[in-house]
């Protein structure tokens, strides 16, 4: 039996006309002699209006029944679609996250998906065309309603294709598949035909939203080859896989941004074994993730810490950090706002000296200051002034030949 995941997201389902569009995604992939897995988001703005409705209903909505709740979006998309199929003669059912079941830890509203019975898609499977399955729901196993985090669907359908072993699984929403960066900022941003696991980590990690996180995470640890597309148009989208020579040679994949980061100083603090854990202990232990992190050379026993957090913790760290100030001595906290991180990311780094010296060069060139640097093996990021993003990330994407497909970069 030839089978393919295909998941489609909110936009693609919103209502009859686009899931009449699905349909025909769907009659492509039967037309090809496969069986389908198909898992379906809730229908655009649903989610959100079910959070803004539990809210109204509680001020803490507790959140397991938070969770119930949310699963009725999902719900809602499988069942329509169900008869949508059936209706055209398709044979097909709907498959709720309990009913398989797929097995999550008990975290509500982030669970994490701990096993799938691919015994049972195989037999629905003998008996059905086409599974609906609704996304982002799972159960414990004590049989309460999960979800899997925002955008979990995308976890569920990598889940689905991984259970049933060397499955592809294809992800359509409403644009063609994962650009070089963001078209909007950069009109020459080009989409990417192949990408690794870990190349994509770093650009949906860092505003390139198209695939939660977690599901790519699933795709590498399973090594599912995940395709990323289009529900409105025939374009074969991206293809997330694993990496292979052609990507190495690649010197540089894309450049992303995140406008999501507030950057935090503590100023005037001793510098001596033990300050760092006695300022970042505090923030992992209340849970504020930390990105990037900076510490200045220290004079005559001195020195200032500065680290960057997301602008929704900002309040907090700024509070834990005063208290810290405190404790070990310091002169003053100070904290910006108007700070975003461009990023280069590439695996072909790996392999090439110099990639870093080029794009801050780049960015001398733009007259684009920068006030922190961080790197990794496929990673350089820059942390700049939030009103500079646009021209960094066009000065960025423009030196290293973004605009070009791989074959005619390698031919200059
Ligand atoms: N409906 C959920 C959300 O809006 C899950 C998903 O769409 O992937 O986050
Ligand atoms: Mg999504």
């Amino acid at each position: 039996m030839r089978i393919l995941v295909q998941k489609f997201g909110g936009t693609s389902v919103a209502d009859l006309e686009c899931m009449k569009k699905v349909r025909g995604k769907v009659r492509e992939a039967l037309a090809e002699g496969r069986k389908l897995v198909v898992v379906l988001s809730a229908r655009s703005g649903r989610t959100n209006a079910l959070l803004e409705m539990a809210h109204q209903w509680s001020d803490e909505p507790d959140p397991a029944e938070m969770d119930v709740l949310l699963a009725t979006g999902e719900q809602e998309s499988v069942a329509l679609f169900s008869m949508l199929l059936q209706d055209d003669g398709i044979r097909a059912r709907s498959l709720l996250g309990f009913q398989l079941p797929v097995l999550t830890d008990g975290a509500f509203g982030s669970a994490r998906i701990q096993s799938i019975d691919a015994a049972m898609l195989r037999r629905e499977l003998e008996k059905y065309d086409v599974l609906v399955m609704a996304g982002f729901q799972g159960c414990t196993a004590e049989g309460r309603l999960t979800t899997l985090g925002r955008g979990g669907s995308d976890t569920s359908a990598v889940a689905v294709a991984a259970a049933l072993g060397s499955v592809e699984c294809h992800i359509f929403t409403d644009v063609d598949g994962v650009y070089t960066t963001d078209p909007r900022l950069c009109e020459e941003a080009r989409k990417i035909d192949r990408i690794s696991y870990d190349e994509m980590l770093e650009m949906s990690s860092m505003g390139a939203k198209v695939l939660q996180i977690r599901s790519v995470e699933f795709a590498k640890k399973y090594k599912v080859p995940v395709r990323v597309r289009s529900t409105f148009s025939s374009d074969p989208g991206t293809l997330v896989t694993q990496e292979d020579d052609m990507m190495e040679s690649v010197l540089v994949s894309g450049i992303a941004y995140d406008k999501d980061q507030a950057r935090v100083t503590l100023c005037g603090i001793p510098d001596k074994p033990g300050i760092s854990a006695a300022i970042f202990v505090p923030l992992a232990e209340k849970g504020v993730l930390v990105d990037m992190i900076v510490q200045k050379a220290s004079r005559e026993g001195i020195t200032d810490m500065t680290f960057t957090v997301s602008r929704k913790d900002v309040k907090r760290a700024e509070a834990i950090v005063e208290e810290v100030r405190h404790a070990i001595g310091g002169e003053c906290v100070e904290t910006d706002l108007n700070v975003a991180k461009v990023s280069v990311i590439g695996v072909g780094m790996r392999n090439h000296s110099g990639v870093a010296a080029r794009a801050f060069a780049a960015l001398h060139q733009a007259d684009i200051n920068i006030n922190m640097i961080s790197t990794s093996e496929i990673k350089i990021s820059c942390l700049i002034d939030e009103r500079e993003v646009e021209k960094a990330v066009q000065t960025l994407h423009r030196e290293f030949n973004l605009r070009l497909s791989a074959v005619e970069e390698q031919q200059r």
